[in-house]
């Protein structure tokens, strides 16, 4: 259902309430390490700021568990975004009460304040209607840009959106429901996914989500591992879940009433174990012996993938292929980077290990998109939905429309 845009709401002099992603890392001192997350949001800030909002950002940062913690402070956050908006951001040092009621009263068309953490009130992760309404009382329509928080139903991602209308989503947001509802709902094909990391257990979803819609799903990463044991191979001392070895062999015989090319690797890095010094082996046979890690995909496994790779259209990358936080065993996760890179298919990458992957790989501008939300990316590429979307006005109800 295709949701309201902020393209379509009339902002001028309007207090927009905008739920932004500025979970940024802090070091020490409380400076802004890595300021990644305020700048995806920023087409969406200066659209509104040009348009005559009088803007109010809110967001998370860390985990304070509902209680302030000045090391979880959001200002450091409006330094930043002065910096790079090269324009004055005001602050209240608590999102409700009548410190921010006064300073979004006092804002001027085009002005911009960030209210303090909203977790900073246990209320917000409960989303809880009376501290909605408590952020609601501060401004007349929402906007929604923070897609990395969607997956929570809580006060300001969610029960706020029912409460000051339209709410609509910021661009960011646009974008990740485009690539990643085109992926879900009408892929072009072939459409390859690409699935590894730690766990199958963390994936089962995405997995049986990726079996309806996908041609090939090429699996790498420790996961690989439990499916390989599941279908009877050696494994060594490889990271398995032993307990989901019957939902593994499911998931193959699914994989093969489907119809679905389910590529488990078929040679292997090795070592006596995942340590920075250990050496790297090459295992060019499924079975792993016996005294013997799996750490990454073997060379074959990585050219067989990237064939794969390059006859799609459309491919989807969660998860590494392999420890690649550890230089001897990335060359499989860093092989499959590039081949999605050169393959000319629409490409999203989400969760956070592989989007570092094709950062390291020195292919980002090459994929088609990078999702910035990791959990919210895993659920809503899995098929469910995601509260702080759902809450959104759909478009065609909109109320006010400029066009
Ligand atoms: P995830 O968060 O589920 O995508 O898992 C990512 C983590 O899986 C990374 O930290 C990888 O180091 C780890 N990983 C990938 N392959 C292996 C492997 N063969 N053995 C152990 N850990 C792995």
């Amino acid at each position: 259902m295709a949701k309201l845009s902020i393209r379509d709401v009339n902002l001028k002099g309007k207090r927009v309430f905008m739920r932004v992603d500025f979970n940024v890392p802090l070091d020490e001192a409380g400076n802004v390490t890595d300021d990644t997350r305020i700048r995806a949001s920023l087409p969406t800030i200066r659209y509104a700021l040009e348009h005559g909002a009088r803007l109010i950002l809110a967001s998370h940062l860390g985990r304070p568990k509902g209680k302030p913690n000045p090391r979880m402070s959001l200002r450091p956050a409006a330094t930043r975004l002065s910096e790079l908006l090269g324009e004055p951001v005001k602050f209240a040092g608590d999102c409700v009460g009548p410190e921010a009621e006064q300073a979004a009263k006092a804002l001027a068309d085009g002005e911009v304040l960030l209210l303090e953490n909203v977790r900073f009130h246990p209320e917000e992760e409960k989303n809880d209607p009376a501290f909605a309404r408590r952020l609601g009382a501060l401004a007349d329509v929402y906007v929604m840009d923070a897609f990395g928080s969607a997956h929570r139903a809580h006060a300001s991602t969610e029960a706020i959106a029912h409460l000051l209308q339209p709410a609509a989503a910021g661009f960011l947001m646009e974008k990740e429901l485009e690539y990643l509802g085109k992926a879900v709902e009408n892929p072009a094909h072939p459409y390859v996914a690409i699935v590894g990391g730690a766990k199958v257990s963390d994936k089962i979803e995405l997995l049986k989500s990726f079996m309806k819609q996908a041609d090939s799903v090429l699996v790498g990463g420790a996961m690989a591992y439990t499916f390989l044991k599941a279908q009877g191979h050696q494994v060594g001392n490889s990271k398995v879940e032993d307990d989901k070895l019957d939902l593994a062999r499911e998931l193959l015989q699914e994989a093969a009433q489907r119809k679905v090319a389910f590529q488990l690797p078929k040679d292997h890095v090795v070592a006596e174990k995942i340590d920075p010094a250990a050496k790297a082996e090459v295992v060019t046979a499924v079975d792993i012996p016996l005294g013997r890690v799996g750490a990454d995909i073997g060379p074959a496994t990585a050219a067989e993938f990237a064939k794969i790779i390059k006859s799609a259209k459309t491919i989807v990358w969660n998860g590494p292929m392999g420890v690649f936080e550890i230089p001897q065993f990335a060359e499989g996760t860093l092989a499959v980077a590039k081949a999605v890179a050169e393959s000319g298919a629409t490409s999203i990458v989400g969760g956070g290990d592989s989007v570092a992957a094709v950062a390291k790989a020195g292919v980002a501008a090459k994929i088609s998109h990078i999702s910035t939300g990791g959990g919210a990316s895993l659920e809503f590429l899995s098929g469910m939905k995601l509260p702080g979307v759902e809450a959104l006005t759909e478009e065609q109800k909109a109320v006010g429309k400029k066009q």
